[in-house]
């Protein structure tokens, strides 16, 4: 069997959040177990997957935790998915952690948690509902940042706590990445020896390609330059959706 290990913004979606709906079809419909590997949260994949019909097969919150459907992988992969995690953080400590190391630093931040709904979706562009959905976090925290906030990485960094930096919004958690969860489903996929891929464009995604046997990296939608060194790493020029239906080409025809 094939799985594919993917990552959501900028690569299964592109810019407006839309998926690449026909790729994704022709790999479910060729039998591969398309595994999706976000800092999204468990209720919105599992929203995802609902509206587009498919199995919900992800990790959640950058390997915070992992949604499958019970008794995975002996299970009916359509069954809706629960949430298993445990290896992260949970959020309020986090957020404990989170609070001491900016009144530290005296970096001002504004975490999702102390935002309403409608203060997250007028920030981000979501929808109402979207927004909901992106602040039921279990095992992370996103906050906007203040000027100056290079200094509050380490003092997170002492608190157990990992960064991810984007422009706008960080993320924080645990000592876990995209690769512990990937590492959750491969154990469990072991005796199907699968052929693994997993697709990103983000150095977030790197320790979801280190995982796999053929891992293939797409240009970022804001057109950072991913540095990486892996072994076989097939780099597309083309992002977003375009790129994602060429990995799914090279899946396919592998
Ligand atoms: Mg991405």
């Amino acid at each position: 069997m094939k799985v594919l290990f993917t990552d959501l913004d900028g690569t299964l979606l592109d810019a407006s959040y839309r998926p690449a709906g026909e790729a994704l079809r022709a790999l479910l419909d060729a039998g591969v177990m398309v595994v999706w590997c976000s800092s999204k949260t468990f209720d919105e994949q599992r929203h995802l997957a609902e509206t587009l019909g498919v199995p919900g097969l992800f990790v959640t919150e950058n390997g915070g935790g992992v949604g499958v459907p019970p008794g995975f992988p002996r299970c009916d992969l359509h069954a809706p998915p629960i949430e298993i995690g445990g290896w992260g953080i949970d959020y309020r400590e986090v957020r404990r952690r989170l609070t001491e190391a900016a009144e530290e630093t005296g970096v001002r931040i504004r975490p999702y948690g102390d935002m309403t709904p409608d203060e997250v979706a007028e920030v981000t562009g979501l929808t109402r509902e979207e927004a909901e959905r992106a602040r039921n976090r279990r095992w992370s925290e996103t906050f906007l940042v203040g000027r100056k906030p290079g200094v509050l990485v380490g003092a997170l960094d002492r608190r157990g706590l990992r960064v991810q930096r984007g422009s706008r919004f960080w993320t924080t958690h645990g000592r876990h990445d995209k690769g512990t969860g990937v590492r959750w489903f491969l154990r469990r996929l072991r005796d199907r020896q699968p052929i693994t891929f997993a697709v990103g464009d983000a150095p977030n995604d790197l320790p979801m390609l280190a995982e796999v046997d053929h891992p293939i990296l797409l240009p970022a939608l804001d057109g950072r330059p991913v540095e990486a060194d892996l072994p076989g790493l097939v780099r597309l020029d083309e992002p977003g959706h375009a790129g994602f239906s060429r990995a799914a080409r090279i899946v396919l025809e592998r």
